[in-house]
C-alpha cells in the first residue's frame, strides 16, 4: 500500500513526501480512508505506530474541503491529548503536514500563562489542541467557543482516563454539537475506555494496530533481578559495558530521576532529567541533547515523558516498575518504533513482585528474566512497601500493601544467568 492509494490529496501527499515518508504505517492506511468516509473510528494503536498522522493528515483534508458554517474562523477540530509535550508534538503534525495550506492551530495546556492561550484563541484557530483540564478552564471562563466542532479526536485516551480525566471529558463532551465525527486512539482497552467509546462514537469503524494488552512485537524485553540499593550500580554497569549506548530511563517520581541522575552524573555519565518540575525550555533542552546525542541517559518521569518524540530509541530502562500495568506498555513504546529493534529493560527488585506479575498479567505472557553476573539478588532482602513520594501523575496506583511478603523469586523455567551485560533478546511469546 502507497500513500496515494488513501484517497490523500496532492497537497498533502507533498507534505507526506517532504516528511520524508516512503509508505503508510499499518495504523495510517487502514484508518485515513475510513475518516476521510467521514466515519467515526476506535483505533487501537499505541505511540510509535504513527497514529498522529492516522489522525491528522485526514483531518486537515476534511477541514480543507469543508467550508465553513459562518464566515468567522471558529474551532473546526479539537484534539483531546493527555500531556502538553504531546499536545505540542500534535500541533507540530498539523503544521508540518498541513504547511503547504496552513490552517490556523493553537495549543490549550495547563502550567503555563491563560492570556496568550485567549489572544491565539481570539486570532481564529480553526484546530485546537488541548489537554482536558485547560480547555475546560477556558470552556468555564467563556474563551473558547466549542459549538462549531466538526472532528473531535481522543488521541491515548486510555492514558487520559488514568491520569483522571474522565470527568473533564465527559464535560467538555457536552460542549460539542451533535453531528460531528469522533475518532479515539488508545493502546490499551479497559472497560472504562469500552464504556467511553460506547457513549461516543456512532457505528465506528475499528482498527487494532497493537493487539489488546499487547506491547509492540518490535520490542525484546527483558527483566534484570537485582536489590534495590543495587540498581543504578547495575544500570552504570550496563551503560560503562557499553551494552546500553543510549536509553530513556523511567523512575517512579520525580525525587528519584533528580537522584539517579546526581549519582549517575557521579559515575561520569552525561544525564539529562525531564519531569514535571522541569520548565519547557529545560525539557526542550534535555530533548535536543538527547537527539544530538550529547547526553547517554534521559531520565524521565512518566508523565513528563509520555509522547516525546525520539526516533530510532534502541533501549527503553525501567528503572522502576509503573505503578499501572499499562504504563509499562506505553513505556516500552518508546522504543521498536519505524523498524528499529527495541530492547526494554527492567530493574526489578524484590519489592516490585507484584508489579511485575500485574504486567505479564496484563501482556499475557511472562518477559525473560536474566540474572546479570555480579548482581544475583540477595535472598535475604525482604520487600518492603513502595512509597511514591512525589507522585507523577501516579495517583491512581494502587496502594502497595504495608508489610513483609514472601521473597520474590524469578518463574524456574526462565531464570538465567549469563556474562555481565547479556541479553536474552528473544521476544518473549509464551
Ligand atoms: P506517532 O506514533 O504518531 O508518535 O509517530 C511515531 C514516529 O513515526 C514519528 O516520529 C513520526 O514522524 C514517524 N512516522 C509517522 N508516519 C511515518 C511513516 N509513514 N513512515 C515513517 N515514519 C513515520
Amino acid at each position: 500500500m502507497s500513500f496515494d492509494q488513501l484517497g490523500l490529496s496532492p497537497e498533502l501527499l507533498r507534505a507526506v513526501a517532504d516528511s520524508g515518508y516512503a509508505d503508510p504505517t499499518p495504523v495510517q492506511s487502514e484508518a485515513i480512508p475510513f475518516v476521510l468516509d467521514g466515519r467515526d473510528l476506535l483505533a487501537g494503536a499505541q505511540t510509535g505506530t504513527g497514529k498522529t498522522a492516522a489522525f491528522v493528515l485526514p483531518m486537515l483534508q476534511l477541514l480543507h474541503q469543508s467550508t465553513p458554517t459562518s464566515g468567522r474562523r471558529r474551532v473546526r477540530a479539537l484534539v483531546l491529548v493527555p500531556t502538553r509535550e504531546l499536545a505540542m508534538q500534535v500541533e507540530q503534525s498539523v503544521r508540518t503536514y498541513g504547511a503547504r495550506r496552513p490552517i490556523r492551530s493553537a495549543t490549550i495546556f495547563g502550567g503555563v500563562g491563560f492570556h496568550p492561550q485567549v489572544r491565539n484563541l481570539r486570532s481564529g484557530a480553526e484546530i485546537v489542541v488541548a489537554t482536558p483540564g485547560r480547555l475546560l478552564d477556558h470552556v468555564r471562563q467563556g474563551t473558547i467557543d466549542l459549538s462549531a466542532v466538526e472532528i473531535l479526536v481522543l488521541d491515548e485516551a486510555d492514558r487520559m482516563l488514568d491520569m483522571g480525566f474522565i470527568r473533564d471529558i465527559r464535560l467538555i463532551l457536552e460542549r460539542l454539537p451533535a453531528g460531528r465525527q469522533n475518532l479515539l486512539f488508545s493502546a490499551t482497552f479497559s472497560n472504562d475506555i469500552r464504556k467511553l467509546a460506547d457513549g461516543l462514537l456512532d457505528r465506528p469503524a475499528q482498527v487494532q494496530i497493537a493487539s489488546r494488552n499487547t506491547a509492540s512485537e518490535l520490542v525484546a524485553q527483558v527483566v534484570h533481578p537485582v536489590d534495590r540499593e543495587r540498581k543504578r550500580e547495575l544500570l552504570s554497569q550496563l551503560v560503562l559495558s557499553r551494552t546500553i549506548d543510549q536509553a530513556l530511563v523511567f523512575t517512579r517520581t520525580k525525587h528519584g530521576a533528580n537522584r539517579l541522575a546526581e549519582q549517575l552524573d557521579r559515575d561520569g555519565i552525561e544525564v539529562a532529567v525531564i519531569h514535571g518540575n522541569k520548565s519547557q525550555p529545560q525539557r526542550i533542552r534535555a530533548l535536543a541533547d538527547f537527539k544530538a546525542g550529547r547526553v547517554t541517559l534521559l531520565i524521565a518521569t512518566e508523565v513528563a515523558a509520555r509522547g516525546l518524540d525520539i526516533d530510532a530509541l534502541p533501549h527503553v530502562v525501567n528503572y522502576e516498575l509503573p505503578m499501572v500495568p499499562s504504563d509499562y506498555v506505553h513505556r516500552i513504546g518508546r522504543t521498536g518504533r519505524a523498524g528499529v529493534d527495541g530492547i526494554a529493560v527492567s530493574l526489578v527488585c524484590v519489592d516490585e513482585g507484584p508489579m511485575l506479575r500485574d504486567i505479564e498479567r496484563m501482556l499475557g505472557h511472562a518477559i525473560p528474566v536474566e540474572v546479570i553476573a555480579g548482581f544475583e539478588p540477595n535472598r535475604n532482602i525482604r520487600p518492603e512497601p513502595i512509597r511514591l513520594r512525589t507522585g507523577q501523575g501516579q495517583g491512581q496506583g494502587r496502594p502497595r500493601a504495608a508489610g513483609p511478603r514472601p521473597a520474590w523469586t524469578p518463574p524456574r523455567r526462565q531464570r538465567r544467568r549469563t556474562r555481565p551485560g547479556a541479553f536474552v533478546a528473544n521476544h518473549a511469546t509464551s
